[in-house]
């Protein structure tokens, strides 16, 4: 693991100017906020070396007199939301980007005088705003995307995906597969995901070319699989795939994924959890996800799934874990006491009837709680925006009470929450001099952002996949103008269809 907070705050002995408008209780202040008469103003958070502090009385003088190289980009929107703990929103502002770290934020004004850029981003009708984290995917299962749908949850995976994914899931499988996520992701906004598939060293590869940011698990599962015997061979193989990835890239966390407590057993689980601990890594894992899961759990161990994991010492090192559907009042305790970072998966809960995870309850017991999309087979999309829409809904519904998740609590899920879920805090999440220049702007053009009331309500009520404009990972464009600069898109798209199209063919022919 990368050290998380190496470009905190602290190293950079901010000065942030007091013109600040705070966003904080914003729905209990001012329902009606219109952002767009809100009278322009001021945040300047200078990343300002030890060597030339701008003490906040200065701060003009400093801009005129500075005159720093050019830096490697200037993002700018109608509005910066930080997504920050004092919740932040800049209006015309604009973010300062040099050798993949945010170097500054402020009005565009203020940036552009400060700094010459070599990438520019205009701003006009964009939003700003950290990239979405999406904790919880099985990449590659793009291309299962509608093989079996309306099924059971153990129905689906026991018939359908499993031996669907021995038959057909080969190396080239997981890189197109993991390439048209990654493809689905950028048009999404999303900039970190926590993948779970086989052939890790593979979706590791696609990660670095494409240029996001991820986990990569080796998954642990006790049956034949595309890439192992079984549970043995898999911890085998996942412990080499760690070993080789593990502090190559700075974007490429290697980790273990062990699949769930009932494809291992206990000891299985104890073994997966020492390789990772002895590795350094932390873990990803369906937990608590169905009422079979639970079941399953009684009869064998006499416990419930977070019991038995917290019982077997698999919840000491860092854990992120899915679904999380059926804690009970207990478990939910042990998820907070453990640090445990939970990812909502609203898309698949539904589809597979799994059940409505009680996030509102685990926020309120401090729990970690991020947002995931799963596999495109159980979603049947990779788009956050939605899985934002939907899990502030099923709480709705769950507790019959519309107050409950509000749209500002949503989207730090997908963001700021989000990264402190996954163990990323510090890092990425949120806009702030330090933090890696994982950015999006989100496009305010279309029709449904006409008005634009409240933009915190829209991005979270109203935004898709579609309206994002421009994505940047440690610094990096991933894609301008809905322009796609690390993915030969055209070439992925025919391999896909042409993969697809020999599944469909093997699929009729055993079918007959
Ligand atoms: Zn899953």
């Amino acid at each position: 693991m990368p050290d998380h907070c190496a470009f905190g705050h602290g190293v950079f002995g901010l000065e942030w100017i007091p013109v600040i408008r705070q966003f904080r209780d914003r729905m209990n202040n001012n329902k009606n906020l219109i952002f767009h008469c809100l009278l322009p103003f001021l945040v300047l958070a200078a990343c300002t070396p030890a060597d030339s502090p701008a003490p906040a009385d200065e701060t003009a003088d400093a801009v005129a007199v500075i005159n720093d190289d050019a830096i490697d980009l200037i993002i700018e929107g109608d509005y910066v939301v930080a997504m920050d703990d004092d919740s932040n929103v800049i209006a015309d502002g604009a973010v300062a980007v040099d050798g993949g770290l945010i170097i500054a934020m402020g009005t565009a004004d203020e940036i552009n005088a400060r700094y010459t850029a070599n990438g520019h981003l205009a701003g006009a009708n964009q939003i700003v705003m950290p990239g979405l984290i999406n904790g919880h995917s099985h990449a590659a299962m793009t291309l299962l995307r509608g093989v079996a749908d309306d099924l059971a949850l153990l129905d689906w995976p026991t018939n359908y995906i499993f031996p669907a994914e021995v038959e057909f899931v080969d190396a080239e499988f997981v890189r197109i597969g993991t390439e048209l996520a990654c493809w689905e992701m950028i048009r999404g906004g999303t900039t970190t995901f926590v993948d779970m598939y086989y052939y890790p060293e593979v979706v590791a590869q696609v990660v670095e070319s494409c240029g996001l940011r991820a986990f990569v698990s080796a998954t642990v599962i006790d049956q034949r699989s595309p890439d192992a015997e079984n549970a043995t061979d898999s911890i085998e193989k996942g412990t080499t795939f760690v070993e080789n990835w593990k502090g190559r890239n700075s974007r490429i966390m290697p980790i273990f994924g062990p699949h769930a407590n009932y494809t291992l057993n206990s000891e299985q689980l104890a073994a997966t959890r020492a390789a990772a601990n002895d590795a350094g890594v932390p873990i990803s894992i369906h937990m608590s996800e169905s009422p079979f899961e639970l079941e399953y759990s009684r009869q064998t161990y006499g416990m419930t799934s977070i019991e038995l994991f917290d019982s077997i010492g698999f919840l000491d090192g860092p854990t992120i874990g899915a679904h999380v559907v059926w804690p009970t009042e207990e478990e939910i305790a042990i998820l907070a006491e453990r640090e445990v970072g939970v990812i909502h998966n609203p898309s698949s809960n539904m589809k597979l009837a799994s059940g409505i995870s009680p996030v509102t309850d685990m926020l309120n017991a401090g729990v970690l709680v991020g947002l995931g999309t799963d596999g495109a087979a159980s979603n049947n999309d990779l788009d956050m925006w939605e899985e934002m829409r939907l899990a502030a809904f099923l709480q709705k519904i769950d507790k019959m009470n519309p107050e409950v998740l509000s749209a500002s609590t949503v989207l730090r899920m997908a963001t700021s929450g989000g990264a402190e879920a996954v163990g990323l805090k510090g890092k990425v999440g949120v806009l702030s001099v330090g933090m890696q220049a994982d950015v999006i702007q989100v496009s305010f053009d279309d029709v449904h952002f006409v008005p634009t009331f409240d933009v915190i309500s829209h991005l979270v009520y109203v935004a898709d996949e579609q309206d994002v404009a421009s994505v940047t990972v440690d610094g990096k464009l991933l894609m301008r103008d809905g322009e796609f600069l690390t993915i030969d898109t055209a070439r992925v798209a025919i391999e896909a269809r042409e993969l697809a199209g020999r599944i469909q063919t093997a699929l009729a022919e055993r079918n007959k």
